[in-house]
């Protein structure tokens, strides 16, 4: 083995488990594997700005493995799993594993290193990365793996077998986890030269040989159950796609003979024909279902479970943070062992804890009462413990005692209710919440107040944050300096930013956001209900992390939020300053949210939060307030039975936050991610003045829409340029989308905007890349 590969057999102590543990029937889906401290992110970090070599790497990974490992061993969980650690992503590891490597990085066909690795996933200097989207509706992002008609599977990456040994060197016996292999195949795409031609689900019978070699390898070495997630059976499936997967497990049965065979599901309910193909799945010994999320599955199981089968309960939630109703889950779990038989029944995670916090115990700044109410993947572990002993007759009456303590607490806590707040949502329901002139005579009224050109130019709200900038927020936030010195520090840099866009001849102004560390963060730190974690990171993707905002009771606005900063920017021009909000479904999305009400309720909450503010703005003289839902569409769930209603109540929410103002004000919206095709007719229902969308990476697909007949009468400015590369568009190029643009849509409900924020650029980027948007702007008025 050569020291660049992306895992190494490094030695390890001796460290035996001894058997008592071993009796309970537990098992862990997945762990995270940045690390309680995000270890693994400064080590990538390091390596790969050439800091550090790749032993270094190496050894920091193989040192959170163990750590996990032995920490899953000692807390007693029978099935721990293995190769759920990765380097960046699990499906490039599955990618690595089968030898798919595009053609264009130059693989050599020997054992996959950390080279060709990291440029898939990453780029390299000639190449850009392979692309990256949502694993299924977390916030997690897998690459997706590029597959032709020519593509030669072959055993590329050893890793899943190497972990296997690592793990067993240091005494713990391990589920090795693959990403299954009809999964693999759904969640890819074909490649560009085939994209519109070619299925990669047709690979199935070429992909299969290597999963044999796999699990023959991962049986020689001494593994007794294997893992199969494939987390697509809880889509909406065809009669194809479904039997692909009776097809492929009866093809793998001869080699999975000997072992235990258990296929993961979760993130949803399982459809119904789905559940009878998985059940009926040959050589299968195991079936796991999230049971957090598939309320629905557990009624498919009552109706008829395979007999002889294992149960995997998912029934500690992989998707937040909350401690687990014990008792309840005992319950349920008593249910399903009457079904399913007494040994049968394996307590287990919802999906893997990769989607949640790592650990509470390094939650030192935390309200002690709201910390008792946690559990992060490491209180996990003991939870699915604690479940699976009593579930045998073993309880830890304390363990359960505490936990009904913490249940109480948190149920009848006056801070978690608010019954202001819950009368004002109660009466909010049932009826609409629209403003109540139509968009065309708005558009009209603010017209005659804001007397803007035809094509008029915007921006998105935020302008580069420089590092002196956020050294300012961060040393008043540690109280180094004081309120006069950062509202000064900040004003300053509004009155630059106002300066900057007077000179490039903008028409509707930002104040630039300096204030705001995170979209999200900003409102949730001003609103009653939510809780902030010091390192509560969940992996996006890569080395990066986000730290959600914990919504733990009613939600309510103590004090405007926005207003100082907003009319102070105003004061400085003559032009429309935009009052900049974070919509109630993107603060929804972009949080761990309460699971003691549904969804939709504590968006109405946040929405009415919203709508106060909305209101003190105008109030204060604000003409134009844009209230950005960039997650809307990440939150559409994943079965298209359930899409209508989530959109009823996102959309809903957004309008409640808008509805009471005058007809002259203009309400702005902003969306990222271009997909909007399947939900533009919700969009259209937000009945926004205008919207700003992220646009310049898929313009024909977004115009494609209007040009099939959508009637669209609200402005819109789908992006004109990236603003996520560094490159600065042309005004020629800037030009020409515009035209593309007004190929389709009215002159007069055009807009001129980048994509989004500029936060993440350089001055030396934005500003001539701003010049140049402007005069193509102009340039094509004179036209018109
Ligand atoms: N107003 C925000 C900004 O410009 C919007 C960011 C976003 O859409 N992600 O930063
Ligand atoms: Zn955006």
């Amino acid at each position: 083995l050569s020291t660049n590969t992306l895992s190494s057999s490094l030695h390890f102590s001796y460290l035996l488990i001894s058997t008592p543990y071993r009796t309970m029937a537990s098992h862990i889906v997945g762990y995270p594997r940045m690390g309680p401290k995000r270890e693994l992110k400064f080590a990538l970090e390091s390596f790969w700005d050439g800091k550090s070599s790749a032993e270094d790497l190496q050894k920091v990974a193989a040192d959170l493995r163990s750590s996990i490992w032995k920490q899953m061993a000692e807390a007693g969980i029978k099935y721990i799993p293995s190769n759920t650690f990765s380097y960046y992503d699990q499906v490039l590891d599955a990618t690595a594993m089968v030898g798919a490597v595009p053609p264009r990085y130059g693989w050599n066909g020997c054992e996959i290193g950390f080279d060709v690795y990291f440029s898939m996933a990453r780029g390299n200097a000639s190449l850009p990365a392979m692309e990256m989207t949502k694993w299924f509706d977390t916030n997690y992002h897998y690459i997706v793996p590029e597959l032709g008609p020519d593509v030669k599977f072959s055993y590329a990456s050893y890793k899943a077998v190497i972990e296997y040994k690592e793990a067993k060197a240091v005494g713990v016996d391990t589920v090795p986890v693959l990403v299954g292999p009809v999964s693999y195949l759904l969640l890819s795409k074909p490649a560009k030269d085939v994209e519109n031609s070619f299925s990669p689900l047709s690979l199935i019978d070429k992909i299969l040989p290597v999963y044999k070699e796999v699990v023959a390898e991962l049986k020689a070495a001494g593994a007794t159950w294997i893992q199969f997630d494939e987390p697509k059976l809880v889509m909406d499936l065809d009669s194809h796609e479904l039997g692909a997967f009776t097809h492929a497990y009866a093809e793998l049965e001869s080699s999975l003979s000997g072992l235990n065979v258990l296929i993961e599901t979760y993130f949803a309910d399982i459809p119904s024909d789905n559940f009878k193909t998985l059940t009926s799945l040959k050589g299968v010994t195991g079936l796991g279902f999230d049971l957090v999320r598939g309320t629905k599955t557990l009624d498919l199981i009552k109706d008829g479970f395979p007999s002889g089968k294992y149960l995997f309960a998912g029934l500690v939630d992989g998707r937040n943070i909350w401690a687990n109703d014990l008792a309840s889950s005992l319950t349920t779990l008593q249910t399903l062992e009457s079904i399913v038989g007494k040994d049968k029944v394996v307590v287990s995670t919802s999906c893997s804890l990769l989607h949640t916090a790592v650990d509470l115990v390094n939650e030192t700044k935390l309200d002690k009462e709201i910390k008792s109410w946690l559990a992060f993947a490491a209180q996990k572990i003991l939870e699915v413990n604690v479940l699976a002993k009593a579930l045998s007759g073993n309880k830890d009456k304390a363990f359960f005692s505490s936990n009904v303590q913490a249940q109480s607490s948190r149920k009848f806590s006056p801070r978690v209710t608010n019954e202001a707040v819950q009368k004002a949502v109660a009466a909010l329901k049932g009826s609409d919440h629209r403003r109540a002139t139509n968009v065309s005579a708005r558009l009209d009224a603010q017209q005659k107040k804001l007397n803007l050109p035809i094509l008029p130019t915007t921006t998105i709200g935020s302008f580069p944050q420089t590092m002196d900038l956020r050294r300012v927020r961060r040393e008043y936030k540690a109280k180094k300096i004081s309120e006069d010195h950062y509202v000064k520090a900040i004003k300053e840099e509004i009155s630059r930013v106002v300066n900057i866009q007077e000179e490039l001849d903008i028409d509707v102004l930002v104040h630039g956001e300096p204030e705001r560390n995170d979209m999200v963060e900003y409102f949730g730190e001003q609103l009653s209900g939510f809780a902030f974690t010091v390192n509560g990171w969940v992996q996006s993707y890569g080395s990066r992390c986000v730290k959600p905002p914990i919504i733990y009771g009613d939600v309510s606005r103590p004090k405007a939020m926005t207003v100082f900063w907003s009319s102070m920017a105003q004061s400085m021009t003559r032009r429309p300053m935009k009052g900049m909000l974070t919509g109630p479904v993107t603060i929804l999305n972009w949080s761990f949210v309460r699971n003691d009400q549904p969804r939709c309720e504590t968006c109405y909450q946040i929405a009415l939060a919203i709508k106060d503010e909305v209101e003190d703005l105008e109030k204060s003289g604000i003409t134009v307030i844009q209230i950005d839902e960039a997650a809307l569409r990440e939150g559409l769930p994943l079965r298209k039975s359930e899409g209508t209603f989530y959109l009823d109540w996102a959309v809903h929410s957004f309008r409640i936050t808008n509805c009471g103002v005058r007809d002259a004000t203009q309400i702005h919206t902003h969306m990222c991610y271009s997909n909007f095709n399947d939900i533009i007719h919700s969009i259209i229902d937000m009945d926004a003045d205008v919207i700003t969308i992220e646009n310049s990476r898929s313009n024909e697909k977004l115009l494609s829409v209007f040009r099939e007949g959508v009637k669209y009468g609200a402005g819109i400015g789908p992006g004109v340029y990236d603003i996520h590369s560094p490159r600065i568009p042309s005004l020629e190029e800037i030009a020409d989308r515009i035209n593309q643009m007004l190929a389709v849509l009215e002159s007069k409900i055009l807009w001129v905007n980048p994509d989004c924020g500029l936060k993440t650029r350089k001055y030396t980027e934005v500003k001539p890349a701003l010049s140049n948007m402007v005069a193509a702007a102009k340039h094509l008025r004179n036209r018109l």
